[in-house]
């Protein structure tokens, strides 16, 4: 392991974060830190929050630190479009995964929705998260051989789906862009600015939060140091890292295997009650495309979001130049899909970092006496963070189960030719879903 000085940046205006209730909720002061703690965790996102509460339930009452470099809410989890996603996602019909990686990856999702539901509702947690599920809409033919796939999984798994033709779509969704949606009932729809900022206002009292606190070194070791950027020195006796592709700072080994891509994410302001109506009375929704490349869209809270955009991320923090370009596509996206609010201005636009890795497996790794790193790679990275931090904490505690068994054999990443062929092949592959899929984007 390494010191890091590559930390998490802003970019644009995060409307999830700017709109949460939780926004100005106060952690504790950094002044609160102790010398001393039985676990820390680096990296609040929805791993570093899971792995928390999971340290909570294994050892009631042990002192545990949960650090961010960032205002809780402000990177990847509070950046994304808010699909908590229980089905697997992207991998049905890829051979590479067997029947059983597909089954077991249905399981580990419904696991921490119904973990995180429990928690909201032990907590009364007033947070933006229903069970809207989700619409995996195809505006062309050529799109529908995914969601074809995804249906005969879902019949085998005797699962709840529902196929919409193009004219309830329409009327579910208020558009006429596409022509077919499959509807599955599971996914979680929420500000997931809110739901994990939230999360972590109801840790209990043994659970002390920073934000805004960078740490800069994690050395291994009986009694393993956790350095921050103001200078101070940690010790505890386990440390378990959430900090999404930022392990490769810190030189954690295997984290070479996780790359990314940036994407971007646009807020209506606030919709009149004349052009709600344009939506022909479609309740709150939640839209991914058929196509991996495509638009994700959402309707909450009298606002339209999309999410579209996407390019090889080099570097995890992305340009501020980038985030502009971005701008266009978002806009053309909203404007095929919902061509009579065309005028609708966006008040939030801003860009984020989605990890990926090769075989969309998360590293699950304990590099370093008492050091145990997690970080995720595909797209329904918040329920494959959920899983990641949950069974950190398990294994920092030594708690065996058939599910930590399965995940310490199955998350390991493929490996990924390092610069500069990973940035030429991830963006001549990323020019060429682009142009497959067409007008999803
Ligand atoms: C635009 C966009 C849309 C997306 N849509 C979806 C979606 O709808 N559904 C879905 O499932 N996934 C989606 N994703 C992906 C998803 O957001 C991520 O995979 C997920 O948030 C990863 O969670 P994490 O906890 O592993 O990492 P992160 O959320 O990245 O958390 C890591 C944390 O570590 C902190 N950190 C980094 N370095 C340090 C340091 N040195 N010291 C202390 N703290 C540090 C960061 O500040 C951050 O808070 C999307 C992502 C983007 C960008």
């Amino acid at each position: 392991m390494k010191q890091t000085d590559y930390l998490p940046e802003h970019s644009g205006r995060n409307g999830w974060f700017e709109t949460s209730r939780f926004k100005n909720h106060k952690f504790n002061d950094q002044e609160e830190i102790l010398k001393d703690y039985d676990y820390i965790v680096v990296g609040a996102g929805f791993g570093g929050v899971n792995a928390a509460f999971r340290l909570v339930e294994n050892v009631p009452g042990a002192s545990i630190a949960l650090i961010d470099a960032f205002p809780i809410g402000y990177f990847s989890s509070g950046r994304n479009a808010g699909f908590i996603i229980d089905v697997p996602h992207g991998i049905v019909g890829d051979p590479t995964f067997t029947f059983e990686d597909q089954q077991w990856r249905f399981r580990l999702n419904k696991f921490v929705i119904a973990r995180m539901e429990k928690i909201r509702a032990d907590n009364n947690l007033e947070i933006n998260w229903h069970k809207h599920g989700m619409h995996q809409a195809a505006h062309l033919k050529s799109s529908l051989s995914y969601l074809n796939e995804l249906a005969k999984f879902l019949d085998t798994m005797k699962a709840e789906y529902h196929w919409f033709d193009k004219e309830e779509t329409s009327s579910r969704l208020g558009t006429e862009f596409y022509f077919k949606s499959l509807y599955t009932p599971g996914t979680i729809l929420m500000n997931p600015s809110e739901a994990v900022r939230g999360l972590a206002t109801v840790l209990p009292k043994n659970v002390q939060v920073f934000e805004n606190c960078p740490v800069i070194n994690v050395e291994e070791g009986e009694i393993p140091k956790v350095t921050l950027a103001n200078g101070k020195v940690l010790s505890c006796k386990k440390v378990i890292m959430t900090v999404s592709a930022f392990c490769k700072n810190f030189g954690v080994p295997g984290s070479q295997n996780i790359f990314g891509i940036h994407s971007f994410g646009a807020h209506t302001r606030v919709l009149t009650d004349e052009e709600i109506k344009t939506l022909n009375g479609a309740i709150p929704f939640g839209i991914t495309a058929a196509h991996p490349a495509g638009a994700t869209l959402r309707y909450c809270d009298r606002r339209l979001y999309v999410r579209t955009d996407i390019t090889f991320a080099t570097h995890i923090n992305i340009a501020t130049e980038r985030l502009y370009k971005s701008i266009y596509k978002l806009r053309r996206a909203f404007n095929n899909r919902w061509p009579q609010l065309s005028h609708v201005n966006f008040e939030y636009v801003y860009g984020g970092f989605i990890p990926l890795t090769m075989n969309t497996q998360p590293l699950f790794e304990n590099p370093g006496k008492n050091v145990f790193v997690g970080a995720v790679g595909d797209g329904s990275g918040v329920t494959r963070a959920a899983t990641t931090g949950t069974f950190l904490a398990d294994w920092a505690c030594d708690i065996d189960s058939e599910e930590l068994r399965y995940i310490k054999k199955t998350f390991k990443p493929n490996f990924v030719p390092p610069e500069p062929f990973r940035t030429i092949g991830g963006t001549a592959r990323l020019i060429w879903e682009d142009i497959h899929a067409r007008s999803e984007i």
